[in-house]
């Protein structure tokens, strides 16, 4: 299907794409990778007057460190978190997640911004930018403003970012030595979004664990942050019994939507598989 009439707008800095956002209000819509908001345009879910196209805005893009902290441009795509050999040292967790993104041609063109701005709950970049205790830097009409991806998806396609705010970069502590980590992704074929996927961060100190994060893709209304899964491995060693634990309180926080990947049992019977694999993974990483 062919999209509705839209004016198009391509604004060369942040400054200017703002104050177009601003003067042209909620009938505008921010366009990075085109992915996610063409489809929905086409299929008229979306049906914006003005584009804003954010791809001439050098300023958003690349990779780069600050201190021990990770920078990542906003219209940064797939591909580029894929090759970074920085991230590949620093967070190697999104290289290797980002290759389990869509196709080809989605990893060439989505943004890691366009990814965690839409708020679908099948992304992967949410529970991503979770388990990595990510911030997210914001910037609109009343200045920049910085909160932890814990906490910003709200529900499907649902945010704490204002429609009259851009997503500009998104900040990642590099990981500490000796930092295991893993992303367990099921899907039904190459190119579709997760059935059900687990990402896990974390660390041992003498054997238990010192640091975990675990969070969830697709199966809630948004991702989901596995508090009370990390809360039991805390402090303990990990057995197939703890493990085990720790992903029956995962599938106790996981509310799925029955579609054509599975119905609710099953999707929450394979997020504990996620979390048990992932877990295991980062595990053998950690030495
Ligand atoms: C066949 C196919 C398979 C896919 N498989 C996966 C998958 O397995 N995993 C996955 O995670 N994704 C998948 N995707 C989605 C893909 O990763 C999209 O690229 C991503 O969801 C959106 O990024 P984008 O850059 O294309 O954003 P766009 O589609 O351009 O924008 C998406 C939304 O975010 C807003 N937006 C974009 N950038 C910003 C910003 N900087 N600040 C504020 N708002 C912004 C836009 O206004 C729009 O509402 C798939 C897509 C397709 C077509």
């Amino acid at each position: 299907m062919i999209p509705a009439g839209f004016d198009y707008h391509a604004p060369r800095s942040v400054g200017d794409a703002i104050q177009l956002l601003g003067t042209l209000g909620s009938d505008a819509k921010l366009l990075a990778g085109g992915h996610s908001l063409l489809p929905m345009m086409k299929l008229r879910f979306a049906q914006p007057t003005h584009l804003i196209d954010l791809n001439r805005i050098d300023a958003l893009r690349g990779i780069r460190e600050d201190g021990a902290t990770i920078v990542i441009g906003a219209m940064t795509v797939e591909n580029e978190l894929i090759h970074s050999p920085l991230l590949r040292e620093k967070v190697p967790l999104l290289p290797e997640a980002a290759r389990q993104i869509g196709d080809p041609q989605v990893r060439n063109r989505g943004t890691i911004g366009g990814d965690i701005a839409h708020g679908d709950p099948g992304n992967d970049h949410p529970a991503l930018a979770i388990a990595l205790d990510a911030v997210l830097v914001l910037e609109g009409p009343r200045g920049s403003r910085q909160v932890k991806a814990d906490g910003f998806f709200k529900g499907p396609y649902m945010t704490d970012m204002a429609e009259d705010e851009i997503l500009v970069e998104i900040r990642v502590p590099a990981f500490a030595p000796k930092t295991g980590y893993a992303y367990e992704k099921l899907k039904r074929k190459t190119g579709d979004w997760a059935t059900a996927a687990a990402a896990v961060v974390l660390r041992l100190d003498g054997g238990n664990v010192s640091h975990i994060r675990i969070a969830l893709t697709n199966v809630a209304p948004m991702a989901l942050r596995a508090s009370d899964a990390e809360a039991t491995l805390l402090g303990k060693a990990l057995t197939d019994a703890t493990i085990a634990d720790a992903a029956a309180k995962a599938m106790a926080i996981c509310d799925p939507a029955e579609d054509l990947r599975g119905d609710r049992d099953y999707k929450t019977a394979m997020a504990g598989q996620m979390v048990k694999r992932a877990i295991a993974k980062a595990a053998v990483r950690c030495q």
